[in-house]
């Protein structure tokens, strides 16, 4: 038995994680795909949702269904008091200072624009510098791209080495006085890399520089505390976190959201409106112009209920596990190559095959039932780095098994055959 075979089993010997339990959670992982059983391996880009937070979107949708806010009567009362409720089970799950500071949106890539359109068209002039890095998902590159045509402001970009590391050294001398933001991701979804964002907030709070943080990857893996960071903004995606599509949350420190301007205009975010004038309301209507995903946030809700309910610890203790095991497993086979070594990862495992497209690869794992993405993952300027053009990515939940794992290194080694 191989070393990290050993530890996963010790995992469940332990008692600590028992996967088979978790597992019976997810209704949508107990079905067969092209006469085999689902391996879903693509936790990355979408993961699957359990069943407390289907039953409570079932519930929301049979018994209180109503537009929040505005309404005096009973069941707009009672999505209300949902909806924030569900806002402060946010609250607690990233230690935000108050329930305020947390904004819902449709995700990160819509919590990112909201800080671009926000703060940057507000604050960043000509001449002024956004530093990214060289790992970033498109939506943490396009929109500060949009914002430095718009302003004539320069993107300046943190670059990282051949495993995927972010060279702290190139970041520090890259700020300077004219540099308005700093925006990186907490973990990168192409590479698996987890960064050091204190370290990163530490060094650009020294020079009074505001750090945004890409928590997408993060926050389904990672115990986020949004003080401890003391990141001035952190975006998150509830899909990627066990939650439904259409919920996620941009954190911001309360004084920095109350100088920006708002996103979008529209009902909901108004104190008062005249032809002349509009007063905008306080955190965080603000910025939630319009009727919200009621139903999708109150399902983030639950997914952070639902994560509570487990031992978080022992969850990611686990996915460590199975990625060690994987990444042993699929470094052992001729022509495999593992994009992104670095020595802090979460569960994502890119990996490319001598002579063999990533699509070619995606197709033929989809014929075993495994699902896997395969591409540029939104990060091409990853891919340029590595001069490859797309990747093969598995990425871990931690209702996945070492099972799973070897089902992926034997269709891995059939792709090779079939194409050698
Ligand atoms: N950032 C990272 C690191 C991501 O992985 C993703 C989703 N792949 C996003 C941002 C965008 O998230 P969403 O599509 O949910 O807005």
């Amino acid at each position: 038995m191989i070393a990290a075979e050993k530890d996963l089993n010790a995992v469940s010997e332990l008692g600590h994680w028992d996967v088979e339990r978790i597992r019976r959670d997810f209704p949508v992982l107990h079905q067969t795909v092209n006469g085999k059983p689902l391996a879903y391996l693509d936790n990355a880009a979408s993961s699957q949702v359990p069943q407390l937070v289907i039953e409570r979107g079932t519930r929301y949708l049979r018994e209180e269904h109503s537009n929040i806010h505005r309404g005096v009567h009973y069941l707009s009362q009672r999505a209300t008091s949902a909806y924030e409720g569900a806002r402060e089970k946010v609250r607690r799950f990233i230690n935000a200072r108050e329930a305020r500071e947390c904004i819902f949106v449709r995700g990160a890539t819509e919590g990112i624009n909201l800080v671009m359109h926000g703060y940057g068209r507000k604050f960043v002039g000509p001449g002024d510098e956004i530093v990214i890095s060289e790992m970033e998902h498109h939506a943490n590159i396009v929109p500060w791209q949009m914002l430095c045509e718009e302003k004539g402001a320069r993107l300046r970009v943190i670059p990282m080495n051949d495993a995927g590391e972010l060279l702290l050294d190139e970041y520090e001398a890259l700020l300077n006085e004219r540099t308005k933001i700093v925006a990186v991701t907490h973990v990168s979804n192409a590479l698996g890399t987890v960064n050091p964002i204190k370290e990163i907030v530490r060094i650009a709070h020294a020079r009074g520089i505001p750090v945004l943080v890409d928590g997408a990857q993060a926050a389904p893996h990672l115990p986020i505390d949004v003080q401890d960071l003391d990141c001035d903004f952190y975006a998150i995606s509830g899909h990627k976190m066990f939650g439904p599509t259409g919920s996620g949350v941009l954190y911001g420190k309360a004084e920095l959201l109350e100088r920006m301007n708002p996103f979008m205009g529209g009902g909901d975010m108004i104190r008062s409106v005249t032809f002349e004038r509009t007063i905008y309301a306080g955190l965080p209507n603000k910025f939630e112009a319009g009727t919200p995903a009621i139903a999708s946030q109150i399902g983030l809700g639950a997914a952070i209920d639902y994560l509570n309910s487990i031992d978080r610890a022992a969850a990611y203790a686990y996915e460590q596990e199975l990625l060690r095991y994987a990444t042993e497993r699929l470094s052992s086979i001729e022509g495999v190559r593992v994009i992104g070594t670095a020595r802090e990862k979460a569960s994502v495992i890119s990996f490319t095959v001598e002579n063999v497209h990533p699509h070619d690869i995606g197709t033929i794992l989809d014929q075993e039932g495994i699902a896997i993405r395969a591409g540029h993952h939104c990060a091409q300027p990853v891919m340029q780095h590595f001069k490859i053009p797309a990747t093969a990515r598995a990425s871990f939940a931690f209702y996945n098994t070492k099972e799973e794992v070897d089902r992926l290194a034997a269709a891995i080694e059939k792709v090779i055959e079939v194409f050698n």
